[in-house]
């Protein structure tokens, strides 16, 4: 009897673009504190979309000029953030 390997979640998934942050945007309240917060730039509400609470939502706008400082995941207060961008070193 041959044994096989379950089929992969992600199998026929269409391949999504690397970004350094992952937003719930279904908690934003777009109060625009991590907008404040980045000095990079890299961050905006997008009029597109208003979420189930009411809001538009943050998105990321320019994810080549995050440095990972993760001020967005640090001044939100529920927590929308999850941050996979690398810290670069000062120079
Ligand atoms: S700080 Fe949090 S709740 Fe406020 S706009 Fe940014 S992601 Fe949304």
């Amino acid at each position: 009897m041959a044994l096989s390997l379950p089929a992969s979640p992600h199998a026929g998934a269409a391949a999504v673009a690397w970004s350094p942050l992952v937003i719930n945007a279904a908690r934003c309240k777009g109060c625009e504190l991590c907008i404040a917060a980045c000095s990079a730039g890299v961050l905006t509400l997008d009029p597109t979309t208003v979420n189930a609470l009411g809001y538009h939502p943050v998105m990321v706008v320019a994810a080549e000029k995050c440095t990972g400082d993760a001020f967005c995941a640090r001044v939100c207060p529920d927590a929308v953030f999850t941050v996979f961008a690398p810290r670069k070193e000062a120079s």
